[in-house]
Order: C-alpha cells, then sequence, then structure tokens
C-alpha cells in the first residue's frame, strides 16, 4: 500500500525546474560517477575504536552485537550534574529522535542501564558516516564544482527542515556536517540547538557557534536572532567548499568582526540596529571601508557568476536581508545539485524498470514543529533522570548482555 501511495507522488525527471534536457543528462552523468573515494576500509572486521572527542563526550565506530551492524555509538558522560546540563542533553536526545529527514542525523536506539541507580550517562546509537566536510576540504582529495553544489544543496536541504520545524541549529560547520563514501550528507551535533524564540525581547544567549562561522549580528552582541544565523554559517562554508580555506579565520571575536567587514564594507547603522550598543559605535566609529564583495571570484575557478550571486545573499551583514533556507533552495545554482543528488543518492525517489520516479516535493519541511514545552516541567535532576521520562518519547533498549564487551562502556 505504501509503494502505491509513494509512487502517486513521483513524477518525471523534466519537472526539474530551470532545467534544459541537455544539462540533465550532463548532470545524470556526473551522477553516476563516485566523487569521495575513502580511504580503503575493511570496516566489517574492524574493531570498535573512538572516532570522536569533543565537550558532549566521545563517539565510538561500533558493531552493534544484535544485528552484526556498524553504527556511531556516542557516549554522553556526566549529564545528570545538573539541572541545566540534563536539560540540555534532555532536549538534544529528544530532538535526535524527532527528526526523521535524509540530510539530518537522527538517533537510531538510545540505551538504558536496567537500574536508575546506575544512570550516570546516555548512550545513544546513530548511523555511521565515514567522514564529515572539515576533513574533507583539508584532504588532498579533489572537489569539482559538483561536489560543492551536491554538498551545498544537502546542507539547505537539511537546514530547511530543521528551520521548518522551529529549530536553530547555531553550531553548523564543517565537522558538523557528515559525508559517507557516496557522498550524502546529514548535519549533526545538536548540543547548541535550541527552538526559535518569537519574543523578541526575551534574552538569548550569544554564547554560540563556532567563531570562524559566527554570524556579525552574534559578534556585536544582538540579544535575540533569528535562524538566519545558520544561513551566515552556510555561506562560510561555501565559499571555504570554492576556495579550500576559512574564509574569516581570526583570533578574536573582534578580529573576525574585522575580517567580515574588510569584505562586506562597513555596515549602514540601520543594518547593525540589533547591535549592543558598544559594539554598534565602535564599528561605525572606525574609518570607512568600501564593499569587496568581487573578491569572492577569486576564491576559485569554481567561483562562477551563479555560485558568486547565491554566495553574496548569504553573507549579508543584516540578518533580515539575508537569504532564507527555502529561498536559497530555488536558486539556479542549486538545480544540479538537486538533480544529481535525486537522481541517484537519495532515498526518496525510487528507480524503477520504466526510469527513475521522482517525488514530488524535493525538499520537504518538518510534518510539525518542535515542541520544547516539555523543558518548563523539567524541574530536578532526578525527574529528568526517571526512566520513565526518557521512555515517554523514545522506547529505549536495554543494554544487552553482549554490548558489554564493547570498550567505551569501560571508559
Ligand atoms: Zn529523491
Amino acid at each position: 500500500m505504501a509503494v502505491v501511495g509513494a509512487r502517486s507522488n513521483r513524477h518525471n525527471i523534466m519537472a526539474f525546474p530551470g532545467m534544459t534536457a541537455a544539462t540533465s543528462q550532463q548532470a545524470i552523468l556526473a551522477a553516476t560517477q563516485t566523487f569521495y573515494h575513502p580511504p580503503i576500509t575493511t570496516q566489517d572486521i574492524q574493531p570498535d575504536r573512538p572516532i570522536g572527542y569533543g565537550a558532549f563526550g566521545v563517539v565510538w565506530s561500533v558493531t552493534d552485537p544484535r544485528d552484526g551492524r556498524r553504527v556511531a555509538l556516542k557516549k554522553m558522560p556526566n549529564v545528570f550534574q545538573n539541572l541545566v546540563s540534563s536539560k540540555r542533553v534532555y532536549r538534544e536526545i529528544k530532538m535526535l529522535c524527532f527528526f526523521k529527514h535524509e540530510n539530518v542525523l537522527s538517533a537510531l536506539d538510545i540505551l538504558q542501564p536496567h537500574s536508575i541507580d546506575f544512570f550516570q550517562e546516555i548512550y545513544v546509537i546513530t548511523e555511521l558516516m565515514q567522514t564529515d566536510l572539515h576533513k574533507i576540504i583539508v584532504s588532498p582529495q579533489p572537489l569539482t564544482s559538483d561536489h560543492v553544489k551536491v554538498f551545498l544543496y544537502q546542507i539547505l536541504r537539511g537546514l530547511k527542515y530543521l528551520h521548518s520545524a522551529n529549530i536553530l541549529h547555531r553550531d553548523i560547520k564543517p565537522g558538523n556536517l557528515l559525508v559517507n563514501s557516496n557522498c550524502v550528507l546529514k548535519i549533526c551535533d545538536f548540543g547548541l540547538a535550541r527552538v526559535q524564540e518569537l519574543d523578541e525581547n526575551k534574552h538569548m544567549t550569544q554564547e554560540v557557534v563556532t567563531q570562524y562561522y559566527r554570524a556579525p549580528e552574534l559578534l556585536m552582541g544582538a540579544s535575540h536572532y533569528s535562524s538566519s544565523v545558520d544561513i551566515w554559517s552556510v555561506g562560510c562554508i561555501f565559499a571555504e567548499l570554492l576556495g579550500r580555506r576559512i574564509l574569516f579565520q581570526a583570533q578574536t571575536p573582534i578580529q573576525q568582526l574585522e575580517l567580515i567587514t574588510d569584505l562586506l564594507g562597513t555596515p549602514s547603522e540601520e543594518d547593525t540596529k540589533t547591535a549592543c550598543h558598544g559594539a554598534r559605535s565602535h564599528i561605525l566609529r572606525r574609518p570607512h571601508k568600501a564593499n569587496s564583495m568581487a573578491a569572492l571570484y577569486t576564491l576559485s575557478s569554481q567561483a562562477t557568476h551563479e555560485a558568486v550571486h547565491l554566495l553574496c545573499q548569504m553573507l549579508v551583514f543584516n540578518p533580515d536581508k539575508r537569504i532564507s533556507c527555502a529561498d536559497a533552495l530555488t536558486h539556479p545554482y542549486m538545480d544540479e545539485g538537486r538533480l544529481r543528488y535525486h537522481s541517484c543518492m537519495c532515498r526518496c525517489c525510487q528507480t524503477t524498470p520504466a526510469g527513475r520516479q521522482y517525488i514530488t516535493d524535493f525538499e520537504p519541511i518538518a510534518p510539525q514543529v518542535f515542541d520544547d514545552c516539555f523543558e518548563k516541567d523539567l524541574t530536578s535532576v532526578h525527574q529528568v533522570k526517571g526512566i520513565e521520562n526518557l521512555k515517554c518519547f523514545y522506547e529505549c533498549t536495554l543494554y544487552p548482555e553482549s554490548f558489554k564487551s564493547i570498550n567505551i562502556f569501560q571508559i
């Protein structure tokens, strides 16, 4: 039944907007070629090993003893030290369980201990991805314009879904964009993510986003901001993909702002209206700088007019004038990435004996917004820790005995 229903939603390839038959053919041909070659692995016989560290804890590549599948196991230690950290982790897990999108990492399972007395850390199982965009950018692997287009398309596709669910990621950077050997990309790490604050009078923390990817309004102390902070980060990553180097790489937040204004020019008074008083007077007091966005053409030979045209709409000082995810996806530069992705990489379209059957909605939004009302009711660590509480949104799995052989449980 599901197959019949799904097929009725699909349509022919020529429905791709702005595509001629010739460009379609070209992109499909390119789509059949593998373009990221990970180091040769013997994944099936690899021992369990750590693949990532951070403030959040540690991620291991392990074999799930229940079905022999290689998965990523994330250990979040000491999550019950205080109410603030408990709530943050609880929110992240709830989001991981909420997500249902090909370009957003989601939880496959959560492991829970047999007794609440042993509940000191949380283990989350997610799909295992081979690498991330940071490792690809700094590798000697050639990055063609097809790579750039299909990566950017998937970043925006995943982000459109998150923003439609009312979620700001607040730490979009190459290291948080996981990539598998087929170049499928997934946004990960929701440790700083939160629901959009609609009340402009409510103070939001400025301690978000890794500095190189931090939007000017955050650098200038805006107490309220929106999903456009994520789009700024995407613009920085887009430029980094084109130039193979970090676009704004400064030592301090003040220098970061200097680098931004070197490229964008001195902002107008109106464009700094959300900035705090000190930052605003600092920037307007400085000698006037002219806009030098034309320098973006020198990033690489892939910085075509179309690419720079889109990039210039992402790297806009005023967040209200910055392009949205949904609008960026309608830019002609995205057409080839969309075609490549849906021709051979996605799971939403299907190849049948009659040819590729395309889904109607290439960039779906979330069916509902993410509701964070649950946070108001959490008033104690014990309550967050309550296994019943976790169970209410996800069917947790008790640690199987066989999992105990995995070293991550001992560290
Ligand atoms: Zn598709």
